[in-house]
């Protein structure tokens, strides 16, 4: 990295330190390109906020999320990547060296990798806002241990609210998945684990239209979708895990995006744009496994050293 004032100068700027930004930055440093990782506002991305993970392979036991950052963040780091706690806010792709302004200053770089992941959805109903951290949450491992001996109820039918819902069970003395149709969309192995589990209850189409309480929660105004009944449930905690939205909105205008904001890559990873890289959870509508953010993480990596080497040489 060279520097001029408050300007760095980087031949990969990687912004995002989830898996798909740390693998990247691990093959980019063994390619000795010194990468750069900006690690926005969560280090480790997603994955760290998961309690177990135990479908990364290596980890016949599973491995905890926070943990799995740190060695793929000290992996890269041995090879002479360098993490940066600093958050991009802006791009400017309409010429290379491309600029990235940061909470930090201003990088320019050669290529940029992009793994900047995804955030929650929002049930966006009344309350939801107003009662986020006094028994709202949209992470288990963060707030979980709060709900010692409580009510918990879990909305969504995919595998986070089942994974999460039985991390809960933990602490909770019951833990409810209410979800909008009578069918999970989590895999087998999640589903039979829920359904055994003494402390778990399901109430199936069924939506949350209200987060009650006023300073916290305290009940939810729920809705059968097929007899349209409307019934009071008592709880002291609401976990929502209804799925994400990829945090892409900076590049706007900027790069290729589908209609629900993941930007477009092709099979090497490449954006629109020469020289600027996508991978991970910001550019993967389908499979959002810690190991294939992993993998496309490495390919952009690679791809983007194959581009050094041929505009170098040029
Ligand atoms: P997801 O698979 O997209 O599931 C979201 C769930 O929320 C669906 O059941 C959906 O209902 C429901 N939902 C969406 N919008 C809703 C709304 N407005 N109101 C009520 N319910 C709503 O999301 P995810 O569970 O976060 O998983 C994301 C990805 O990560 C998936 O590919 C998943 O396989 C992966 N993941 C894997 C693991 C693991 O392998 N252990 C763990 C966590 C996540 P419908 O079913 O009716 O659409």
């Amino acid at each position: 990295m060279s520097t001029n004032g408050n300007e760095k100068h980087v031949k990969v700027l990687i912004l995002g330190s989830g898996p798909a930004g740390l693998s990247a930055a691990l093959y980019a440093a063994r390619a000795e390109l010194a990468p750069v990782v900006l690690t926005g506002m969560q280090l480790g991305g997603q994955a760290a906020l998961t309690f177990t993970i135990e479908n990364y392979p290596g980890f016949p036991t599973g491995v905890g999320g926070p943990e799995l950052g740190e060695l793929f963040q000290k992996q890269a780091e041995n090879f002479g990547a360098k993490v940066e706690f600093d958050t991009a806010h802006e791009v400017d792709f309409s010429k290379r060296p491309y600029k990235v302004i940061t909470d930090s200053g201003e990088y320019k770089a050669d290529t940029v990798i992009i793994s900047t992941g995804a955030s929650p959805n929002h049930l966006n109903v009344p309350g939801e806002v107003e009662l986020t951290g006094r028994g709202v949450s949209y992470c288990a491992t963060c707030d979980g241990w709060f709900f010692k001996d409580k009510k918990v109820v879990i909305v969504g039918g995919g595998d986070s609210a089942l994974e999460e819902g039985l991390f809960i069970t933990r602490y909770a003395s019951s833990v409810t998945v209410i979800h909008r149709r009578d069918e999970f969309r989590a895999g087998a192995i999640l589903q039979k684990r829920a359904k055994e589990h003494p402390k778990m209850k399901f109430i199936l189409d069924t939506v949350v239209t209200e987060a009650v309480g006023s300073d916290k929660l305290t009940a939810l105004k729920l809705k059968n979708v097929k007899t349209g009944d409307e019934t009071i449930f008592e709880t002291d905690g609401l976990f929502i895990f209804i799925g994400h939205t990829p945090n892409t909105q900076m590049f706007e205008n900027k790069l290729k995006m589908s209609d629900l904001g993941y930007i477009i890559v092709n099979d090497k990873m490449e954006t629109n744009i020469p020289g600027v890289f996508a991978a991970g959870e910001a550019a993967d509508p389908h499979f959002r496994q810690v190991i294939t953010s992993a993998g496309m993480g490495a390919a952009a990596a690679i791809q983007a050293t194959r581009f050094l080497e041929e505009t170098e040489s040029s």
